[in-house]
């Protein structure tokens, strides 16, 4: 089979052939259809992550076919339609996951860091970090939902906001043009903040009630004239811009991270005290948590916006996805066709 590795940290995309894998008692192997591209792919690349074993091969937004089943396996059949994503599978023993939260397990594999991911024919993946793919999606855009999509619909539906609260999306990019969708869909007045005009018109498509530009006028103001935002969802990468929508935030008015940057925030802490404001940060979530995305996703026409490159393109691509010049996400394809 076909696998594209990174043998060193900052080294180049290698496509290799490999023996297909084995399954380990608890583990399916899927035939990969098609792998979304992230940012933090870079990660792997780069050799950002901490204690990366090479060579690796990157990629957690994974969606493929279940085509062997390990021994002790419940639950899970050969043919069905299946996705992966961040969180490839977790310990039961740690603190956190005793306590059911398996997104922020102490011990994790890690999708494409801790254990090889996508950017292949196929992967071997424990079967706890599977999730169903249901029919009507595809599967070059169920890929993206497994990374992009679950941390801005998981992050949105936890939240505390209700129907008709206002929600601010900040940047319009691979996050961010899911985010306005999910936000309009579970009913939110969206609003969509982003540098310049020319994403305005795609916003509205995608359901923002409203659009802000960042460059033409202080979002905080902004969002204060529309009566302040219950929900500030950060997407863009940029502590600067998140910076600038605090003061646009309500009374007890949330500011959701989900872009890293590892810059500073200049932050004037006293404004966020009046309106019990607040900043937190949100992961991705479980692969209950990916399929509850999906079957969202496929109730209410959201779709991620992509780019497809084949496999063996994958440089290309990954390229092309760091120039935050793709609209929006890319993904890679192996050729094999759908089952459904
Ligand atoms: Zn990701
Ligand atoms: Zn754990």
């Amino acid at each position: 089979m076909r696998a594209v590795q990174v043998s060193k940290p900052g080294g180049p995309f290698e496509l290799v052939e490999r023996e297909v894998p084995r399954t380990g008692p608890r583990q399916v192997r899927v035939k990969v259809k098609a792998c979304g591209l992230c940012h933090s792919d870079a990660l792997t690349k780069e050799g950002h992550w901490p204690g990366i074993v090479y060579p690796r091969v990157p990629g957690h937004e994974i969606a493929g076919v279940i085509d062997e089943v390990g021994s002790d396996v419940p639950r899970w059949k050969t043919g069905q339609r299946v996705g992966i994503g961040w969180l490839g599978g977790y310990c039961g023993h740690c603190e956190s996951c005793r306590r059911g939260s398996f997104v922020t397990c102490a011990n994790q594999l890690i999708t494409g860091i801790t254990m090889d991911g996508g950017y292949q024919d196929f992967v071997v993946v424990p079967f706890e970090g599977l999730a169903l793919i249901p029919d009507g999606i595809s599967s070059v855009d169920a890929g993206p939902l497994m990374c992009a999509g679950i941390t801005t619909f998981n992050s949105l539906r936890n939240s505390g906001a209700r129907g008709g609260d206002r929600v601010a999306v900040l940047g319009v990019g691979g996050l961010g043009h899911l985010a306005v969708q999910f936000a309009a869909k579970m009913g939110f007045y969206t609003i969509a903040i982003a540098r310049g005009k020319d994403k305005e018109p795609l916003a509205r498509e995608l359901g923002a009630r409203h659009y802000i530009d960042s460059t033409a006028v202080d979002p905080a103001v902004a969002l204060q004239q529309l009566g302040g935002a219950q929900i500030v969802v950060a997407t863009a990468t940029n502590a600067q811009a998140m910076a600038a929508t605090i003061g646009g935030l309500a009374v007890d008015g949330r500011l959701i991270v989900l872009g890293a940057d590892f810059t500073p925030m200049p932050l004037n802490t006293a404004a966020l005290i009046g309106k019990r404001a607040g900043i937190y940060g949100w992961p991705s979530g479980s692969s209950i948590d990916s399929e509850d995305t999906m079957r969202f996703s496929a109730l209410t026409g959201v779709r991620p916006m992509t780019e497809t490159f084949p496999l063996e393109k994958a440089a290309e691509a990954y390229d092309r996805m760091m120039s935050n010049r793709a609209r929006f996400r890319v993904v890679i394809t192996t050729g094999s066709p759908d089952a459904s």
